[in-house]
């Protein structure tokens, strides 16, 4: 008897199954060749481990794709969710499934270069026996190399890439792909893998069911988004979207974002500095920074963009960093950040920047340092995004905050939490001190249970400079 041809789509970074390419088209092979569709997904824990993945980010992971196994389940879309180890472990998983009469591998392209690796083992495995893969570019709203100068090169400023992009999103929209169609029930024998284990539930707090995760986007577009621009530099308010971990492994993807705020804001993207335009330039920056690690690969090896700075000689004091970390530096908006960090796996975007700043010119300590430690917290970690913005902060990188540009964390504080709202939320030792001490409570002395100043910024920010300047008056 024939087999039924089974058409295997391979889930990774796009945990969902409305607008899933790859999902979709497999489901329409299969109509065609009266098939059916095989979803796979492959745990790698000790890969995950490499790339520094934070447990939180990993139970995400985890519990995200046991949510989908029931939801394709309604569509008789059976999902196996094993448990590998590293990814070529990946090989030998789909090698395994061969025999099933898989005839097409279907999935979404990844950028990294070690997934890059893997996704060609798994290519020339397939050809061996003449089985094709499909793969869908769709972790950007324009796939990288599509939004180029005129000359036909990649853009190093944001801005005119932005331009571009926004040029490109009115030419040709945005498309998203519905959700599949029920498949017939099938019955499929799978070979004896070991099923996908559970997470250690450290993102309870994240609900995981794709439709409410649409329906907070859909409500954020429509409800919340005229005030973003205001609202999004203040920590204490809950002020901006809080999506980023849904994109970082798919739930969502940024089209349905685009596509959702196109619907709903309408004339106001027009706007420039309306809440929905503003929005859209973040998402403009995921797509930045993701086009920018395509093109320059040394990236993914954690080097500089801005090569000469790989020459500075950071002093790297482990004393400091453990504080940086631990959120015991004297600074109030820096400690209270790392807290927020350290307690819940995200940090927002205003604290990201000025603890970024903090470790890199008030504490001269190499931003590579500080990017592993994001990445080993962060549940919305995403290598492209998190180099970026170290990047950015550190003075380094494309489109970077120029070196001389150095924040003041009392300054910042007075400006972005300016009743002390967050601050107090994190370090309550404090909650007794005024909207105007809490910033900066060392005077006449350090609050009592808080920590004296590691540092002093006026300082450092003069070594800062020095560093930067040796290597700069190189070039
Ligand atoms: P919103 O303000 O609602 O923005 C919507 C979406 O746009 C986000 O969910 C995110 O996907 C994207 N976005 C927003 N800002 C940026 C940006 N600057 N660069 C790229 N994409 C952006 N973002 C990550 O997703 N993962 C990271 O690992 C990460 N690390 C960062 C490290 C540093 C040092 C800095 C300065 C920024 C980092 N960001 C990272 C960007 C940004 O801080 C987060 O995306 C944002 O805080 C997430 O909150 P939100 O979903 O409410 O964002």
């Amino acid at each position: 008897m024939e087999k039924t041809p089974v058409h295997l789509v391979w889930l990774r970074h796009d945990l969902r199954y409305h607008d899933n390419q790859a999902l979709y088209t497999a489901r329409e092979a299969a109509q065609l060749d009266n098939g059916i569709v095989l979803a796979l997904y492959i745990a790698t824990p000790l890969s995950w481990q490499q790339h520094d993945m934070a447990m939180i980010r990993q139970d995400l992971i985890r519990r995200r794709v046991a949510a989908l196994t029931a939801e394709l389940a309604e569509l008789k879309i059976p999902l196996l969710a094993v448990e590998g180890m590293d990814y070529d472990s990946c090989v030998a998983v789909i090698a395994q499934l061969l025999p099933l009469g898989v005839v097409a591998l279907y999935a979404q392209q990844e950028y990294e270069v070690r997934e890059h690796a893997r996704d060609h083992a798994v290519a020339a495995k397939l050809h061996e026996q003449q089985i094709p893969c499909y793969w869908f570019d769709r972790l950007c709203v324009m796939p990288p190399g599509s939004v180029l100068t005129q000359q036909g090169d990649i853009y190093k400023v944001f801005t005119p890439f932005k331009r571009n992009w926004l040029v490109k999103l009115a030419t040709f929209g945005v498309k998203c792909f519905p959700k599949p169609a029920v498949q017939s029930a099938t019955a499929i024998v799978v070979p004896n893998l070991t099923p996908m284990q559970a997470g250690d539930n450290s993102s309870a707090g994240w609900p995981v069911a794709e439709l409410e995760v649409l329906n907070r986007m859909r409500i954020f577009c429509q409800q919340r988004v005229q005030d973003y621009t205001t609202a999004r530099d203040f920590p204490a308010i809950d002020g901006t979207s809080s999506l980023s971990a849904y994109l970082a492994i798919g739930v969502l993807s940024a089209q349905q974002c685009v596509a959702r705020l196109q619907h709903e804001a309408g004339q106001q993207l027009e706007q420039e500095k309306s809440g929905a335009s503003v929005w859209l330039s973040e998402l403009i920056w995921r797509d930045f920074y993701k086009h920018i690690l395509v093109a320059f690969p040394r990236l993914i090896k954690h080097q500089a963009f801005q090569t000469e700075t790989d020459r500075i000689n950071w002093p790297n004091d482990n004393r400091l960093f453990a504080a940086w970390c631990r959120g015991e530096t004297g600074y109030p908006i820096v400690d209270a950040a790392m807290r927020q960090l350290n307690e819940t796996g995200w940090m927002h975007n205003r604290l990201r920047m000025i603890t970024a700043s903090f470790l890199v010119k008030d504490l001269h300590i190499d931003w590579r340092w500080g990017e592993r430690y994001f990445m080993s917290k962060l549940i919305d970690g995403d290598f492209a995004a998190n180099n970026g913005g170290w990047q950015w902060a550190a003075s380094t990188g494309t489109d970077a905050a120029p070196y001389f540009r150095i924040f003041n964390p009392v300054t910042q504080s007075e400006r972005f939490d300016p009743s002390g709202d967050f601050i107090r939320r994190y370090l309550p030792m404090l909650a007794s001190k005024t909207n105007k001490e809490i910033h900066w409570p060392h005077k006449p002395v350090t609050a009592k249970g808080y920590f004296r100043p590691v540092v002093e910024h006026n300082e450092a920010r003069k070594l800062t400079l020095a560093l930067f300047s040796a290597v700069k008056s190189q070039e």
